[in-house]
């Protein structure tokens, strides 16, 4: 057993603690306040961060790819590169997500997503996988994004219930256009199973995405990108998002998928709280510009965007690039763009007190920052990142 003390100018918990201390016991945190509040036992390893600060480890909700790597690959090298590479930019939980493919091959990357959840729980010094995201193949072919048409289909219980099968119970999130003849039936077997619905690739009207949330459904996917657009006399799924504060939604923070000025407006309607950072990273995440693979199609990644046949095709922004731009874009406060990133994203998820905060009892994953909020180094459950 051994305890550390990690010192920094301010910790985020997310709260703001100035002069903070993380007191790490081998894989977790025993507390976590200001310097004075804790009394460091004996024998304690002192690491002092001087201009530094430490937040939690970011979480990615939405991810299909980094490295070169596609999480549709499905193969225990791809997924391990993804892992290291998201984990060098301070993001150490994700929730791997599936594109729109063919049923066998969704069903093959369900089932070996399945397997590394599970096995999620190792000590190595990765990125964990806490559970998946399946983004297809239930999407409204009108606001598909580059999610092949012919690969979209008509959702049934029937074939939902095949791939619930396949993710032995690690399935978290389901992206789903609610129009959808028997979207409805889904949403209602995905609450009951505790997968969560999100509105997404969308072109419901207010009332649709209204009765979306009467069932339950309390998220968005990728805010104001491949949705129905607002309109003051067709307010859409997107008003409906930025009048309910039950709902929360997936912002892409990185300026190309989302004008600042509308990044502002969700702000400003939701609050810091009501919005969760994510990445939609692909394979060309933390990669030069060029061609890649994501789903099989090759896109073309260029000054910070991916697009193939005109269309934006996910990014290459990290969840730590995505914080810094909301201290720049709507002038968050470091701690609120964080918490975007971090508590927002575990209470959504069920997994606050264990992911996402500075406190007592939860895994020593730790983003160490500079006065830029610069990763400097990352701690996945109390093992350093390199
Ligand atoms: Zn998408």
């Amino acid at each position: 057993m051994s305890t550390t003390a990690f010192i920094a100018d301010t910790i985020y918990t997310p709260d703001a603690i100035e002069n903070g201390v993380v007191l790490v016991e081998d894989d977790r945190i025993l507390k976590a306040g200001s310097r004075q509040s804790i009394e460091l036992p004996a024998g304690t390893r002192e690491v002092r961060l001087e201009g530094q600060s430490i937040a939690p480890g970011y979480i990615d909700i939405h991810n299909h790819g980094a490295g070169g790597a596609d999480v549709m690959e499905a193969t225990a090298e791809s997924f391990d590169t993804i892992r290291r590479t998201l984990a060098r930019f301070g993001t150490t939980s994700f929730y791997p997500t599936t594109g729109t493919a063919t049923t066998a091959d969704i069903r093959r990357a369900v089932e070996f997503l399945a397997d590394a959840v599970e096995h999620a729980s190792s000590p190595d010094v990765g990125c964990h996988p806490l559970g998946i995201h399946m983004e297809g193949p239930y999407l409204n072919p009108k606001r598909r994004g580059v999610h092949p048409i012919d690969l979209l289909v008509d959702p049934t219980l029937e074939a939902y219930r095949h791939f619930a099968e396949a993710a032995r119970g690690k399935l978290s999130i389901m992206t789903i256009a609610p129009e959808l003849t028997h979207a409805p039936e889904l949403i209602e077997e995905m609450l009951r199973a505790g997968v969560r619905p999100s509105m997404g690739h969308t072109d419901a009207t207010f009332e649709e995405a209204d009765r979306a949330v009467t069932l339950g459904v309390r998220q968005a996917t990728h805010m104001f990108n491949a949705m129905r657009p607002f309109g003051h006399r067709d307010p859409g799924v997107i008003g409906k998002v930025l009048t309910d504060p039950r709902v929360k939604a997936e912002l892409i923070a990185d300026g190309v998928h989302v004008d600042p000025k509308a990044i502002e407006l969700l702000y400003r309607a939701k609050g810091a709280d009501g919005i969760i950072l994510i990445s939609d990273g692909i394979s060309a995440v933390g990669m030069p510009d060029g061609e890649y693979n994501v789903v099989g199609l090759r896109v073309q990644v260029k000054d910070g965007a991916c697009s193939f046949e005109g269309h934006l095709a996910g990014s290459i922004v990290t969840l730590d690039r995505a914080v810094r731009n909301m201290t720049k874009f709507v002038g968050a406060s470091p701690a609120e763009a964080i918490r975007m990133a971090t508590l927002n994203t575990a209470i959504l998820m069920g997994i606050a007190g264990r992911k996402g905060q500075l406190t007592e009892g939860a895994d020593a994953d730790l983003v160490v920052l500079d006065s830029g909020l610069n990763v400097q180094q990352v701690y996945t459950r109390g093992l350093p990142v390199v």
